[in-house]
């Protein structure tokens, strides 16, 4: 990858083995202080014997950054106890949770020494490990996701004691290779990050995101803690002028509380940016104030509407930006009453208030309430744990989903915002936000979802894909000659929906099959040559077709003419294709094999891997490379080698899914081939501005302009500039002349040809 993002400086290091003990054995007593109250007779034994087992274990090995290995199995557990609030039976199993993957340790020896319960931990967690394997083929990576998850459905202490693990790798991420780091980063931001959001963990979700934002796009992070130091001095003046009044009059009505502003995470800004195409300085709402109460259970609700009725008698709220999640609280456990109001100078300002009971499932999550269930209470919001998990359970038992399909749709249900629905008896379900009546029907069960014509939504009748609200009240209408159909995919938004539906229309295509693998059977009978694999490939090669059954499903529809079969000679039991195709092998072991089997004319552009082998590549149309970006290769099936910037919209997916057809890659100087990049403007709308804007780019840079668009409205304009430039200097030299011409407000480089 291209090395002008250098990572911070590690400092070296230097601790000689007395040290080392010292501190090895600090961390072990800081550990056993967070446990302390929660302590019961053995168990600190049984903790000191999982310590030493693990000191033991890994007493040769250091961490890259040259640190005792036994350090990061310390942490882990500590970050279990202390951030997700996990038990000591947690903390054994965090101290020895590398053992039996990396050290001869087993799982019997696990067994032996402590009980079932904890060797059964052990091995899910190992079996997480095996996830992170850069070689295993795409299906393979998927299927360890979903075996991941399944983990996560037997006892979610699996999963928690992994989110601290990944974690804590993610915090010291600075000591390994830049390939790895964003490999790693990608996968958290694809995986674990949705996984602690969907848990309740938020602060967990948003420090991973976060360092992942460090790691992918350096030079963004560093632009926003910059940005939101230099202006603490000022947020934090505002902050206390905003407070003053309510602090006061909370006082006055007897509230115990605090009251602070908090900044809003680096990687949430970062999107608002994005996705409102503004800069730093454009973001207002770069903080949000927290009210947190001491309350008892039977008076919270009452409690918070009151310090709610406070604020707003000094701020006026925003009629649609105010969320009860007391009354009706999210899929994940959290509570807490939102409301934006506008504040000193006219400014919007996001206020939270909930209580300490509130606060601490917001910042443990399901988890908080896991805890509960360790000491043997129960809570009310045990069982939203319990239904996701159940949910969970539900999908993947399914055995005929597609498992990186089923990745992507799980990964929707685990980001997406929820609504509120109800069934004719007024039961709730909760559903992601976006969620159509048929979505409803196959999430009450699935025969109802088969056979759903339409429903009732508030007693009037709409059709299947009709978008539920909160507050619904559906009735689901079915017929018995209904089945499901191709085109139900492209409205369902449910995982479990989806993998349903998927896996009844296999079903179907599997008995129409049936009939093309018979007429196939017969013309081959006649040819005198088997059905073999040999022969099934060579037909699927020639036919274009991906799996037996899709061959003979083409067959059965008449999407294959058995004609074609002329175009084959027979040799001995063998079919051979008679004009053998020339065609690159679609299956590249790696991006080496490419550039040998093309040869031919290479690009001189672009170096791969540690040699300076030069290949034949394309820019990926989604994010539009040029010299100077960060890049990595991607190995596609069928159109060899394509760039992309660690920072486009689709590399996180790629680099987590698919880290085997990952390629380490960087520009080559040169300074003879122009790039294709894309400008997006806006301004003040001026007699003149395209006279200057031109004059910049053929005048002044004397660049070759492709396109040059501008929209104007109400005074303001956007316009979209393509021009070709050498390498990112030039662009950016370019956006800088652009950005000092008057009236221009707000430069931005273009995703991809998105316009
Ligand atoms: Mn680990």
């Amino acid at each position: 990858m291209s090395s002008n993002t250098t990572a911070p400086a590690v400092p070296p290091y230097n601790k000689n083995e007395e040290e080392e003990k010292k501190l090895i054995l600090r961390e072990y007593r800081a550990l056993l202080r967070s446990l302390k109250e929660s302590l019961k007779k053995g168990d600190k034994a049984m903790l000191r014997h999982a310590f030493e087992i693990a000191v033991e274990a890994h007493k040769n090995t250091r961490r890259k950054s040259g640190e005792p290995y036994i350090l990061h199995p310390l942490a882990v557990a500590q970050i279990a106890v202390d951030e997700i609030g996990l038990g000591v039976t947690s903390a054994i199993c965090a101290l020895l949770h590398d053992t039996v993957e990396d050290t001869e340790i087993t799982l019997e020896d696990i067994t032996r020494e402590f009980n079932t319960h904890i060797s059964k931990i052990i091995d899910g967690l190992t079996k997480i490990s095996n996830v992170v394997d850069l070689k295993a083929d795409t299906t393979v990576q998927a299927e360890n996701f979903r075996k991941i998850l399944l983990t996560l459905a037997d006892d979610p202490r699996v999963i928690l004691i992994k989110l601290a693990d990944r974690l804590h790798n993610m915090r010291t991420l600075e000591s390994v290779n830049r390939e790895k780091q964003l490999k790693i980063s990608s996968e958290t931001t694809y995986i674990y990050a949705p996984l602690a959001h969907r848990l309740g963990l938020y602060e967990i979700k948003s420090e991973m995101e976060d360092l992942a934002l460090k790691y992918t796009q350096p030079e963004i992070y560093m632009e926003i803690t910059q940005g939101l130091k230099e202006t603490k001095r000022e947020r934090s003046r505002y902050i206390n002028e905003f407070i003053k009044p309510i602090k006061e009059e909370l006082a006055a009505n007897d509230f115990e509380f605090e009251i602070y502003g908090r900044p809003k995470a680096i990687h949430s800004i970062w999107n608002k940016m994005r996705k409102k195409h503004v800069t730093f300085d454009e973001v207002y709402d770069l903080f949000a104030i927290r009210v947190i109460l001491k309350s008892t259970p039977e008076k919270e609700k009452e409690d918070c509407w009151k310090v709610y009725s406070i604020i707003t008698n000094f701020y006026r709220p925003s009629t649609e930006r105010l969320r009860d999640w007391i009354s009706v609280p999210k899929g994940n456990g959290y509570e807490a009453l939102h409301t934006t109001v506008m504040g000193p100078g006219g400014r919007w300002v996001e206020v939270q208030i909930r209580t300490e009971r509130m606060n601490e499932i917001a910042e443990k999550g399901l988890a908080a309430h896991w805890k509960y269930k360790e000491g043997g209470a129960t809570t009310a919001q045990e069982s939203k744990l319990d239904s996701f998990l159940k949910h969970l359970r539900d999908i993947l038992n399914n055995p005929d989903t597609d498992t990186i399909d089923f990745i992507q749709d799980i990964k929707l249900d685990l980001f997406t915002e929820e609504i509120y629905v109800y069934t004719p008896k007024g039961d709730m379900r909760v559903l992601p936000k976006g969620a159509t009546a048929l979505d409803f029907a196959f999430d009450i069960h699935t025969e109802l979802g088969r056979r759903c014509i339409g429903a009732k939504v508030n007693y009037r009748l709409v059709p299947l894909s009709h978008k539920l609200v909160s507050g619904d009240q559906v009735e689901v209408i079915t017929s018995s000659k209904q089945n499901p159909s191709e085109d139900w995919l492209n409205f369902l938004i449910t995982a479990k929906a989806k993998s349903r539906v998927k896996s009844y229309l296999k079903e179907d295509k599997r008995k129409i099959a049936e009939d093309g693998k018979e007429a196939l059977r017969r013309k081959l009978d006649h040819l005198k040559v088997p059905m073999s694999p040999h022969n099934l490939n060579e037909l699927m090669h020639f036919f274009k077709k991906s799996s037996s059954l899709d061959l003979w499903y083409g067959i059965a529809v008449g999407n294959i003419d058995l004609k074609d079969l002329r175009n084959f000679v027979v040799h001995g039991d063998k079919l051979q294709p008679v004009h053998k195709e020339i065609k690159l092998d679609t299956k590249f072991a790696n991006a080496e094999d490419v550039v040998k089997q093309k040869g031919g004319k290479p690009a001189e552009l672009i170096i791969f891997g540690e040699r300076s082998d030069k290949v034949l590549y394309k820019l990926a149309q989604c994010c539009q490379p040029i010299p100077g970006d960060d890049v990595f290769g991607f190995v596609t099936s069928g159109e060899g080698l394509k760039i992309h910037r660690t920072d486009c919209p689709n590399a996180a997916q790629l680099l987590a899914n698919y880290g085997h057809r990952i390629v380490k890659t960087k520009w080559a100087k040169n300074k003879e081939i122009s790039f294709l990049a894309g400008v997006r403007i806006i301004g003040m709308d001026d007699v003149g501005v395209i006279q200057k804007i031109t004059n910049v780019i053929s005048g002044e840079l004397k660049l070759n302009m492709r396109s040059l668009s501008i929209d104007s409205k109400d005074g303001v304009f956007q316009g979209t500039i393509m021009v070709y430039v050498h390498d990112r200097e030039e662009l950016n030299n370019f956006c800088n002349k652009l950005g000092a011409l008057e009236g221009i407000s707000t430069i931005e480089r273009l995703e991809g040809t998105e316009e």
